[in-house]
């Protein structure tokens, strides 16, 4: 007997999630739901980031030194940041083309601005993003380079915060790995290769318990949502955001069938259960060791390929959440600063977002942070930038688990193609305890 594929059982788990959420709002059972069944998706997420470092280092070093040349590496880096570059761009230029024709914040009434005012601009959380944005904005254009290099690595790899410096460790180790002599670089790649093969089965046994931890996560979701009527007053900008994720998502499908020759519906459905975790958890970072496990071997794209495109997208490239910023952008100038809506400000909210995407902890919420620094660079008056927050808080969780799919699907999409254009997309290697094994 074949038990159920994991993406139906993750999706299973989501709808009975998000049903018990609305059950126990209306009985007002919240509180419940925070103690007893909360700590069951947070001890998930934990275990999902727990793998990432041991992850990243032993695959990335493995891919690196499995190479035969480093001009290899040198020829998939570059295709990697160029695609990367493009795909942002044409997310944002889809975002602003949507929100500047569609207009959502016309239709938002001087009552539901001070009500949103009223309720979310002196909230502590608003407080605490404009404190992060204005830490952020402080440090110097070339800050995120110098933010790269690590000086410390064992300090590196003790907080998931700084993904990025253990990248450049795992690729300079990689590389070294290349450069001396085999017998001398044998044990050590012996050893990675080892901790790569452990490190994936763990992703395995956590997944197993992928969907009770997705119930949990929406169910608390749905107990913490705002009251239907703030949200209502938000859905046409909602609504907006996610037509423009749809569309970036039908542009990835085109490029899956146009370049990588293979059918979007099968795509979709060898890594859905990454997409459906970045949804539930909103958050690239937990979801990337799902992803890279899929990616490889249920997509079949090789390991050189994915052990580096996948958490320096996870890291960088941000697709969905530089579209949000974009329509986010425009959409409070429509409401609280016409007089900001001039050509060459929609051009700078282009490249300040493609910088922001880059510099977004990938982590809930750290879309909003960048976003005030999005507003900053196009001159939007200070003092309205509580009020502006206020005005896209309530609908930022489900827009945030929204914009996180899209940038996993985004990742997932560049490594496919890069490994196509390199050579490096074979067939899909299934191992056991995966999807769809057998139950005896
Ligand atoms: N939660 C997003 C991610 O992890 C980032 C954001 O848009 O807030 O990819």
């Amino acid at each position: 007997m074949k038990k159920l594929a994991l993406h139906w059982q993750i999706l299973i788990g989501m709808l009975l999630g998000v049903i018990f959420g609305f059950i126990m709002a209306s009985v007002n059972g919240q509180d419940f739901v925070m103690k007893w069944v909360d700590p069951f998706g947070k001890i998930f997420v934990k275990l999902l980031k727990l793998i990432a470092v041991p992850l990243i280092l032993a695959s990335l070093i493995k891919g690196i030194s499995d190479l035969k040349d480093i001009s290899k590496f040198k020829n998939m880096g570059l295709r990697t940041i160029v695609l990367y570059i493009i795909t942002t761009v044409i997310a944002i230029t889809i975002g602003l083309g949507l929100v500047n024709t569609l207009k959502p914040g016309k239709g938002i009434t001087k009552e539901t601005v001070s009500m949103l005012k009223d309720k979310y601009s002196t909230s502590d959380q608003a407080q605490t993003i404009l404190i992060n944005a204005k830490q952020q904005k402080e440090a110097g254009p070339l800050q995120f380079l110098v933010d790269m290099v690590p000086d410390n690595a064992i300090y590196a790899m003790g907080n998931n915060k700084f993904m990025l410096q253990v990248i450049v460790f795992a690729i300079l180790l990689g590389l070294c790995l290349l450069l001396v002599p085999e017998e001398k670089a044998k044990p050590l790649k012996d050893f990675f290769d080892s901790l790569n093969e452990v490190v994936l089965k763990m992703v395995d046994i956590i997944m197993l318990f992928a969907p009770y931890a997705v119930f949990a996560l929406l169910a608390s979701v749905v107990v913490s949502a705002d009251d239907p009527d703030i949200l209502l007053a938000l859905l046409k900008y909602a609504g907006v955001v996610v037509l423009g994720l749809f569309l970036m998502i039908c542009f990835y499908m085109i490029l899956i069938s146009v370049y990588a020759k293979k059918s979007p519906f099968w795509f979709i459905n060898r890594i859905s259960p990454a997409q459906l975790l970045a949804f539930s958890t909103s958050s690239s970072a937990a979801a990337l060791p799902v992803t890279m496990e899929r990616v490889e071997e249920h997509v079949g794209v090789d390991k050189e390929v994915t052990s580096f495109v996948l958490p320096v997208g996870a890291t960088i490239n941000m697709d969905g959440t530089s579209l949000y910023q974009g329509v986010a952008a425009v959409f409070i100038m429509q409401v609280l600063w016409p007089e900001g809506l001039v050509f060459s400000n929609q051009l700078m909210i282009i490249l300040t977002a493609l910088l922001a995407s880059i510099g977004s902890a990938a982590v809930p919420g750290a879309g909003m942070v960048m976003l005030v620094i999005v507003l900053e660079a196009i001159g939007f008056p200070s003092d309205l930038l509580p009020i502006a927050l206020a005005l896209i808080f309530a609908v930022d969780r489900p827009l945030d688990m929204c914009r996180t799919t899209v940038n996993v699907t985004g990742d997932a999409t560049v490594s496919t193609v890069i490994a196509k254009s390199l050579g490096k997309l074979g067939e899909p290697h299934i191992k056991n305890w995966d999807d769809n094994y057998p139950v005896k």
